[in-house]
């Protein structure tokens, strides 16, 4: 045999073993896929709540297509899309699709509003085949990506997440109908309001004293607009949290609107609440709010209305503590003002 005729061999083997590298590469990289896959439909499965679920959606999400951004929608019988979690902006929601795909399509620039492409996935009601469509998630993904391997993956993690996507319609619907906000796990408005308005009646009979402090997180819109939406409800949740850590069980605490808080303190005088709420705005002051890799430091205004001095019903005493709150964001905020 001369040389040539080796090297040719050499060359022939060469290729063949980079051949089966590949494909043994190729096994191991779709094995990972069904395994992660796999781990997070089991982890979808044991949530016991919307709140429990959704980070490992978002951890499930970014390990299999590396994505940071998605939307979940449900799809109602009328086709209607319903957002059941965003994460990251997006020029529009949902992005638009013409038609109803039944499976996973990767849709590039200029078909999308996004920089760069989106990857539909649908999720079916259930594993049989033809099931009706009950679900969606779009997501973005980094324009390198082979767009096989993101539809492939695709079509698997639709088939797992139906059963969890019934669990989180059913999570979102157990929480517009809750007394308890899901984000901060404070009362809503409505129930504050209906609890307010007992403790005016008891005041009134038994000729007590109470006070309603109203609080609104400082320049909030600046977290949304650098930080992102996601840190944005990550700060209201841990304000959510502090605020029921401060305050007497007997104190009622909820969510007002998008970032203000208000919290009934039944019996109280007036300079102990401005103690006590001098002393969360000092709290809040000091604690740095981890979101993934940055740590925010943000700030409050408090606003503190007194029962019978500021006002004799619920709509007044309202009222009272957000004028005191106004004044304390025109003074600068980041400061306790009553009435
Ligand atoms: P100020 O100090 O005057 O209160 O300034 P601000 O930016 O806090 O006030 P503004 O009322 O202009 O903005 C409130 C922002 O709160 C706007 C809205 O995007 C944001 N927001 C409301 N609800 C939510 C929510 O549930 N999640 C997140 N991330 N942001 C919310
Ligand atoms: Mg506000
Ligand atoms: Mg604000």
């Amino acid at each position: 045999m001369d040389l040539d005729d080796e090297k040719k061999r050499f060359d022939q083997l060469k290729s063949r073993h980079a051949a089966l590298k590949k494909s043994v590469l190729d096994e191991e990289r779709e094995e990972t896929r069904s395994f992660l896959i796999y781990g997070l439909a089991k982890g979808l499965a044991e949530a016991l709540s919307w709140a429990d679920m959704a980070p490992k959606l978002t951890s499930g999400i970014q390990k299999v297509f590396g994505a940071h951004e998605f939307l979940l929608y449900s799809l109602d019988p009328e086709k209607r899309w319903n957002l059941l979690h965003r994460r990251g902006s997006w020029a529009k929601e949902p992005p638009i699709l013409d038609a109803f795909p039944t499976s996973p399509l990767l849709i590039r620039p200029p078909h999308t509003d996004e920089v760069i492409p989106v990857l539909f996935i649908p999720i079916f009601s259930s594993e049989v085949s033809g099931s009706e469509m009950n679900g969606a998630l779009f997501m973005k993904v980094h324009p390198d990506k082979n767009e096989n391997d993101l539809v492939l993956a695709g079509g698997e993690f639709g088939d797992e997440l139906g059963m969890a996507l019934n669990k989180a319609i059913l999570f979102s619907q157990m929480e517009l109908h809750s007394r308890v906000d899901g984000l901060t796990g404070l009362l809503r408005r409505q129930p504050f309001m209906d609890r307010l308005a007992e403790e005016m009646k008891k005041a009134k009979a038994f000729q007590t004293q109470f006070c309603v402090l109203m609080l609104d997180i400082d320049h909030f819109k600046n977290v949304n607009d650098s930080h992102g939406h996601a840190a944005g409800d990550i700060v209201l949740s841990r304000i959510g949290q502090l605020l029921r850590e401060a305050f007497y069980e007997t104190d009622v605490a909820g969510r007002y609107g998008g970032e203000e808080f208000i919290v009934l303190l039944p019996r109280a005088q007036l300079d102990g609440v401005m103690r006590k709420a001098e002393g969360l705005r000092r709290r809040i002051e000091s604690e740095s709010i981890s979101c993934g890799f940055t740590q925010l430091k943000i700030t409050v205004s408090i606003g503190v209305a007194h029962f019978p001095s500021h006002g004799t019903t619920s709509e007044e005493m309202i009222a009272r503590a957000d004028q005191a709150l106004y004044w304390a964001k025109e003074r600068g905020r980041n400061r306790v003002i009553s009435s």
